[in-house]
C-alpha cells in the first residue's frame, strides 16, 4: 500500500521524508500508456513531487519540479500539494532508452544532460519563487539533491526507485529526502552518507519486500529515528471542463468562429490526467455566444 511518511531522527537535526508510490505510479504511467525508461523516469519525477508537496502547508501552496535535459523524453513535469497530492506528465510517453553495457533503464539518457532543474514554490504570495541549476546527472534523484544543497542551502540525500516489470507494470515504486536542519553536527552527516553508500540501493530494499518504513528503520536503526506523520500520497488533478473551455476561449473570437464555420469539432486533452473534452460544433457556437455577450 502506499505510504508517506514524516520523520526525523537524532533529536530533529535530521528530516526525512519518504514515501511509497507503487499504486500511484502505475495509475499515472496507465494514464499516459508509457515505455518502460519513460515509467522509471515520470514514476521518479512523481514520486519526488509528492514528498515534495507534501512539505508544504497551505491548501493552495504548490512545487512544481520540470526537468529538460535536451533528451528524447522532450522534459518531464510534476506538480506537488500538501498531503503529497501529485500531478505531472512526460511529454514524450514513448521515450526508452536501455544502457548498452548494464542492460538497464536509462533514465538520464532520455532526460538528456544539456539543461536545467528548475523548481517553483507557489505560496501564494505575489511572485512564485523560481531556482534553476544545471542538471547534474539526469538522474533526477542526484538532481534534487544538487538543487537542495545548492540553491536552498539544506544538505541532502535524496534517492528515488522505480523497478519496472516485464510486462511495464510497476512493481515497485519509492523514495526519499533526508535532509540536515541548521546546527546539525557534521559527522551526522558524514556518518549517514556513508551509510547509505554502503546499503544496497532502495530499489533493491524495496524489491526484497521491505516496506519504506522498514527502509528507514534500516537506515536509521540507532539513530533515534521517530515517525510524525503517516499518510497516503495520491494522484490528482484539477482540470474541469470549465478551464478547460476557458483555455479554448483564449485562442480568440476569430480562430472559434472559423471553427464554427468549417463545422468542426474539437477534442482537447488534459495533459496532466489525460482526460478528454469534446467540443461538438454546437459547444463551439455556445461559446462564441458568451464571448460575444461579454
Ligand atoms: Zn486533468
Amino acid at each position: 500500500m502506499d505510504k508517506l511518511i514524516h520523520a526525523m531522527a537524532k533529536e530533529g537535526s535530521v528530516r526525512i521524508i519518504a514515501a511509497e508510490t507503487t499504486a500511484l505510479v502505475n495509475e499515472a504511467v496507465k494514464n499516459h500508456n508509457t515505455m518502460p525508461t519513460a515509467t522509471a523516469a515520470y514514476g521518479r519525477m512523481l514520486t519526488a513531487g509528492a514528498m515534495m508537496g507534501s512539505m508544504l502547508k497551505g491548501e493552495q501552496d504548490s512545487v512544481t519540479v520540470q526537468i529538460n535535459g535536451g533528451g528524447i523524453s522532450g522534459g518531464i513535469l510534476v506538480t506537488g500539494r500538501s498531503e503529497g497530492r501529485v500531478k505531472g506528465y512526460i511529454v514524450n510517453p514513448d521515450a526508452d532508452m536501455v544502457h548498452n553495457d548494464l542492460g538497464k533503464l536509462n533514465v538520464s539518457g532520455i532526460i538528456g544532460l544539456d539543461g536545467k532543474l528548475t523548481v517553483i514554490t507557489d505560496l501564494g504570495m505575489k511572485e512564485p519563487y523560481v531556482s534553476s541549476v544545471p542538471i547534474y546527472t539526469g538522474e533526477i534523484a542526484e538532481d534534487l539533491a544538487y538543487y537542495y544543497t545548492v540553491s536552498e542551502q539544506t544538505p541532502s540525500a535524496v534517492a528515488l526507485g522505480v523497478l519496472v516489470d516485464v510486462d511495464g507494470s510497476v512493481m515497485k515504486s519509492g523514495g526519499f529526502i533526508i535532509q540536515m536542519m541548521p546546527g546539525a553536527d557534521e559527522m551526522l552527516a558524514d556518518l549517514i552518507t556513508y551509510r547509505l553508500e554502503e546499503i544496497p540501493s532502495l530499489t533493491t530494499l524495496l524489491r526484497d519486500g521491505n516496506s519504506i518504513l522498514e527502509v528507514l528503520q534500516f537506515i536509521f536503526e540507532d539513530m533515534d529515528l521517530q515517525i510524525l506523520t503517516e499518510g497516503t500520497p495520491v494522484l490528482y488533478c484539477d482540470c474541469t471542463r470549465e478551464r478547460v473551455e476557458k483555455a479554448f476561449i483564449s485562442i480568440g473570437e476569430e480562430e472559434l468562429t472559423k471553427l464554427y464555420d468549417e463545422n468542426k469539432e474539437e477534442e482537447l486533452v488534459c495533459h496532466f490526467c489525460n482526460t478528454k473534452y469534446d467540443f461538438t460544433h454546437e459547444d463551439i457556437g455556445n461559446l462564441l455566444k458568451e464571448i460575444k455577450q461579454d
